[in-house]
């Protein structure tokens, strides 16, 4: 195993440390790539063990970013910040407008916006120093504000594409069980019911499950009990590592395409699943429909636009999917292959 494999740091064009003692920030931004623009990826607000893992934490993620807006077509490469959550009490404003200073001193290289534990109200606070920040509130027909709907829809059109693939039809009559009934899983919901689709429903939290259910005619099923539930499609649109040495000899669908980030626990994951003959839609190709919408709007583009790139992502599912089901390979590695290329591409030409 090569070096750049054990510690996702060595593959990073920056790994830059930042601190300000007076607002208690500590953190990290890794920018993975720039070969096709701008590193554009999430600040992360979380508790670490050490910095270490942060920064381990800060490498993969931008990896991940640089090989979710390549494929999406997007001229970003990418990026990650991660901060550490200072103990006790702080003061919000002041450690984001701290981060802002550190992002504008990389003069456009790294663009951020909200991720795991950071909100709209931090990112204004960005703002305040920087222009290098999206996922702020959006003026009407301009993209922006809550990506989770435009996340949704890019779940729903790979959905489509693919159930041409897997099952030959439409998504109407095809029953989906839906692990998650949060912002992401219930657009998906909504969308998924005008489609004709039947659904499961489950969530941990049972109240907002069934809720959910009601609303779509869908049926309810325990948190415990989704991921083998009688289904054609299932969409994990809760947690990561939810494909794994556990679960996947319990499934009971031919698909799985779902919003999560990093479903598949291990890459041998992705091999038992196509052993078992499931397809699998790579999670950043599915759930790009969010960074699509930060990125129309660092670039000013309209509701439209962003319409018209997530309507690209069925395409690409299309094509991801075949190649693995003719050469019998595991989808997520013909993705990051894909991803790869684009970046290798794109780094030749510069
Ligand atoms: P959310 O917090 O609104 O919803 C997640 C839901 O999953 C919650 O209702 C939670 O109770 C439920 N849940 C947690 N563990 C569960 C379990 N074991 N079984 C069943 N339900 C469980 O989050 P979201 O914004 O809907 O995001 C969902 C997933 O999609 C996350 O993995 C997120 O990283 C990913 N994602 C979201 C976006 C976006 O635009 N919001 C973009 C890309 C990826």
């Amino acid at each position: 195993m090569d070096k750049q494999v054990m510690d996702p740091r060595g593959s990073l064009e920056l790994l830059h440390r930042i601190e300000d003692s007076a607002s208690g920030l500590k953190g990290v931004i890794a920018i993975h790539t720039t070969a096709l623009g701008p590193a554009a990826g999430g600040c992360r607000l979380w508790t670490y063990d050490g910095d270490e893992a942060m920064e381990i934490d800060a490498a993969r993620l931008a990896r991940g970013m640089s090989y979710k807006n390549a494929l999406a077509g997007l001229p970003f490469g990418g990026g990650k910040a991660v901060l550490r959550r200072p103990s006790g009490a702080f003061d919000r404003q002041a450690l984001f407008r701290a981060f802002g200073r550190a992002v504008a001193g990389l003069d456009g290289r790294y663009v951020t916006a909200e991720d795991v534990g950071t909100g709209v109200a931090d990112m204004q606070a960005v703002r305040a120093v920087t222009g290098h920040v999206a996922g702020l509130e959006a003026a009407p027909g301009r993209a922006g504000g809550d990506p989770s709907p435009w996340t949704a829809l890019g779940i729903f059109k790979s959905m489509q594409a693919a159930a041409q693939l897997v099952f030959g039809s439409d998504l109407k009559g095809l029953r989906v069980a839906v692990q998650g009934a949060g912002n992401v899983g219930s657009g998906l919901c909504r969308l998924l019911s005008e489609a004709g689709a039947k659904l499961i429903v489950a969530d941990i939290d049972a109240a907002r499950a069934r809720a959910l259910a009601d609303k779509y005619g869908a049926r309810y099923a325990f948190a415990d009990e989704i991921l083998e539930a009688e289904a054609d499609i299932l969409a994990p649109c809760a947690l990561g590592a939810v494909l794994n040495d556990r679960t996947i000899s319990r499934l009971n669908a031919r698909l799985v395409c779902g919003g999560a980030n990093n479903q598949l626990a291990t890459d041998a994951d992705g091999v038992v699943l196509l052993e078992r003959g499931i397809a699998f839609v790579p999670d950043y190709v599915a759930n790009a429909g969010g960074i699509i919408n930060v990125a129309a709007e660092y670039m000013g583009e309209t509701t439209a636009q962003v319409e018209q790139r997530i309507g690209r992502i069925g395409a690409r599912v299309t094509a991801i999917l075949g190649q693995a089901a003719r050469e019998r390979r595991p989808s997520h590695e013909v993705a990051d292959e894909m991803a790869q290329r684009i970046i290798a591409t794109a780094r030749q030409a510069a």
